[in-house]
């Protein structure tokens, strides 16, 4: 008996209405959000778009309608997929799009597959940033059936159980989120399962690692978001977040269930978790566990990725230049922190000598020795000794950056002051505003080529059009994290990896900037483009993977001679398979 063919059966089930018991005595626990809803309430529950079930409809009729045809495999699925996107293409609300994506995922796993490989560029947006934040806002209206485990503190002492609840047995990857800080977005509570689903899409999509062995997972203590608080329609928990003891007892029941049941490289990715918890995490399993945080580590190793390639258009060596961030958070300090790992290696110098070319502000502004006593553990290494400095303007007269970084979550705060500042200072002034949403970047890249009279080397973590400025084009990358983490991942895989080591970041960071082209620099690219993004993964894994070796934290034996064409050949395949 499963709990997941009960969902998925229409005569039977009874979605968000199947009692706790029910939900105990039919391997449901896990499978659906906490929440109970009554029939009644699940009948009025608000479809915000409605036409998404027409888009089911019309794929639904595509994908029928196909299989009855004579042409061979190869050609049935070139004019599924052309059909498809057509279709794609006609909704212009995103959302709209994601819905479409998600029920050709839910019908056809090797054409959703198939689709997105294809159309990488096109739909990257929309099965993950910016489009899954929308989705993640209203997740709780648009759910329909489980695509990952939903852990709340109901399932406290039961972890296990529900892990054994999921139809797949054999998981290589977790991406697990508490939602408590979705993209930009903040606190959306147990409806941040858009996101662990739309990194472990990108696993496959990218990085080639099996659909049947990733699970995303939701940790749901509650939430602080008072709207989703006061809607009758929220799936999860109605209650505020539990902290302190409660949750490090959850987590802790989770993460040994995790390896009690999946073994020990199982790697699981820490997602979208507010920068108190994240930190703590990594640190109290990075030595048990094969944990990697994203917004951390996978953030700092596509960033640095980027200077390196910066690096090659402005000269000099990481340890000649100096850097000034705006937001000393998860992407601010886990970014400094792999810059100076890398200028130590480059110098040989002790790390504390390398943190000293690095300059972070905050909200109270430049962190100074002077502050001490009162900041976060994660920004004691970053509090040189200087005078207190307000604001970021006059941070960068006092610091003289080569590089500034944009890392608060906050927009417009690359002024055209500030943007002058950094052009009357250097020659090519390094900028990266890295603030996602679009709506939350520094600056836009019109801005900081305008403003710097078209010298400054620009990348931004939303993208951005092509900007024309004095009868020249610019392009300007994207330090998207979708770069990393798939090949990461796969290296580690691949490898057998028992445990992240930073000198893997760093590994994963030249692999990437080696894909940079001439070409791509002469357009003003510091990042290749997304549409090889296979071939860069592959790469990438195995760089990590030949460290893992390397460091003696591979368990995969013999290694493989050719790590690349190794990994190419353990990349899933969406194309369809000859069933006769
Ligand atoms: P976080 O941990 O919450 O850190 C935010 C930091 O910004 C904190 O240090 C905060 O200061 C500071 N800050 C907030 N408002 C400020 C202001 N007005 N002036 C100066 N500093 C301010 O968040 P995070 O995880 O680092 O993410 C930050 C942003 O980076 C988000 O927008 C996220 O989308 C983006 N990001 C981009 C990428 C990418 O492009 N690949 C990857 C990861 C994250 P206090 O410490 O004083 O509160
Ligand atoms: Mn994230």
């Amino acid at each position: 008996a499963s709990g997941y063919s009960l969902l998925r059966d229409p005569h039977h089930n009874k979605g968000l209405a199947f009692s706790e018991k029910e939900r105990d005595a039919h391997y449901l626990r896990g499978l659906l959000p906490p929440v109970v809803v009554p029939q009644q309430l699940q009948v009025i529950k608000k479809k915000p778009q409605p036409s998404g079930h027409l888009i089911c409809a019309f794929i639904i009729f595509l994908i029928l309608e196909e299989t009855t045809n004579d042409l061979s495999i190869v050609m049935l699925f070139t004019k599924q997929i052309k059909k498809l996107m057509h279709t794609i293409r006609q909704y212009q609300v995103p959302l709209q799009k994601y819905m479409a994506m998600m029920d050709i995922q839910e019908m056809n796993e090797r054409l959703f597959y198939k689709l997105l490989m294809q159309n990488v560029e096109e739909l990257l947006p929309v099965v993950y940033t910016p489009t899954v934040g929308e989705a993640c806002q209203k997740y709780g209206s648009i759910f329909r059936r489980p695509q990952g485990l939903f852990i709340s503190l109901k399932e406290k002492g039961k972890i296990l159980e529900v892990l054994k609840n999921w139809p797949q047995r054999k998981i290589q990857v977790i991406v697990v989120t508490d939602g408590e800080r979705i993209l930009g977005l903040g606190d959306l509570g147990c409806q941040g399962m858009g996101i662990p689903v739309g990194k472990l899409s990108l696993y496959t999509a990218l990085g080639g690692i099996r659909p049947s062995a990733c699970l995303p997972i939701t940790i749901d203590v509650g939430t602080n978001n008072e709207k989703l608080l006061n809607d009758e329609f929220y799936i999860g928990l109605r209650q505020k977040r539990a902290t302190g003891q409660e949750y490090a007892e959850l987590l802790h029941e989770f993460m040994t269930a995790v390896k009690q049941n999946y073994g020990e490289k199982v790697l699981i990715q820490f997602e979208d978790f507010a920068n108190h918890n994240a930190f703590d995490l990594l640190e109290k399993y990075g030595t048990t566990h094969l944990v990697f945080n994203d917004d951390i580590q996978g953030t700092a190793s596509v960033v640095l990725a980027g200077l390196m390639a910066a690096l090659k258009l402005v000269g000099g060596t990481l340890a000649e230049h100096k850097f000034l961030f705006l937001g000393a958070g998860e992407a601010g300090t886990g970014i400094a922190e792999l810059i100076a790992l890398e200028m130590s290696k480059q110098t040989e110098a002790p790390l504390e000598q390398s943190r000293q070319r690095i300059w972070l502000v905050d909200s109270k502004g430049l962190i100074v020795r002077s502050r001490m006593e009162s900041l976060q553990h994660f920004k004691k290494p970053w509090a040189h000794e200087h005078e207190p400095v307000k604001t970021l303007i006059d941070a960068i007269k006092a610091i003289k950056p080569t590089v500034l970084i944009g890392s608060s979550g906050v927009g417009r705060t690359f002024t055209k002051e500030v943007i002058e500042a950094m052009a009357s200072l250097n020659e090519k002034p390094i900028v990266l505003a890295l603030s996602n949403p679009t709506s939350q970047s520094e600056c836009t890249a019109e801005e900081a080529y305008t403003w710097s009279q078209g010298r400054a080397i620009f990348a931004s973590g939303s993208p951005f059009s092509p900007v024309e400025y004095e009868g020249k084009v610019y392009l300007s990358g994207q330090a998207n994290n979708a770069y990393i983490f798939p090949g990461f991942g796969l290296g580690l895989i691949i490898s057998g990896a028992i445990r992240v080591h930073d000198d893997m970041l760093l590994a994963a960071s030249e692999a990437l900037a080696a894909q940079v082209t001439p070409e791509n620099f002469d357009e003003g690219l510091i990042y290749p483009p997304f549409t090889n993004i296979r071939k860069i993964s592959a790469h990438i894994a195995a760089s990590v993977a030949a460290k893992a070796y390397e460091l003696g934290l591979a368990t995969h034996l013999p290694r493989p001679q050719n790590l690349v064409a190794y990994a190419e050949s353990c990349m899933y395949s969406p194309n369809y398979q000859n069933y006769r």
